[in-house]
């Protein structure tokens, strides 16, 4: 037990792709999944999930 910091800032962001108008979606922690794009409304399925936090892109936050 070395790690003792596994506290978060509420600072980074979902990041979601819309590949239908190729807009990037911002969606804070705890906020779910969109299921329409905000932009152009093109369904859920559209959507894909870009690496979360940005900073090293954790292979566990994957999926
Ligand atoms: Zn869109």
């Amino acid at each position: 037990m070395g790690q003792g910091k596994i506290r978060r800032p509420l600072g980074p962001l979902k990041k979601f792709l819309c590949r239908a108008c190729g807009r990037i979606i911002e969606v804070p922690y705890g906020v779910p999944k969109p299921m329409t794009c905000p932009y152009c409304g093109a369904p859920g399925f559209m959507i894909h999930r870009l690496n979360a936090g940005g900073r090293g892109g954790p292979p566990w936050a994957k999926g």
